[in-house]
């Protein structure tokens, strides 16, 4: 396996992880009919609590 011949220096380090950024979360519509919300996909709709078609929590 490569290995690093030396130690990269803070300022390195630290310069490399100043270009990490956060994105915008990816917003798919709601698969029930009833609601159409945008929502984060594969994630339990906020507004009506259905996913995949089955209730898993309350509608807020
Ligand atoms: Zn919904």
């Amino acid at each position: 396996m490569a290995v690093p011949k030396r130690k990269m220096s803070r300022s390195n380090t630290r310069s490399r992880r100043s270009q990490w950024k956060t994105s915008a979360v990816h917003l798919v519509e709601c698969n029930n009919r009833a609601c159409r919300k945008p929502k984060p996909q594969h994630v339990v709709c906020p507004h009506c609590g259905q996913y995949g078609g089955r209730q898993i929590t309350e509608p807020a």
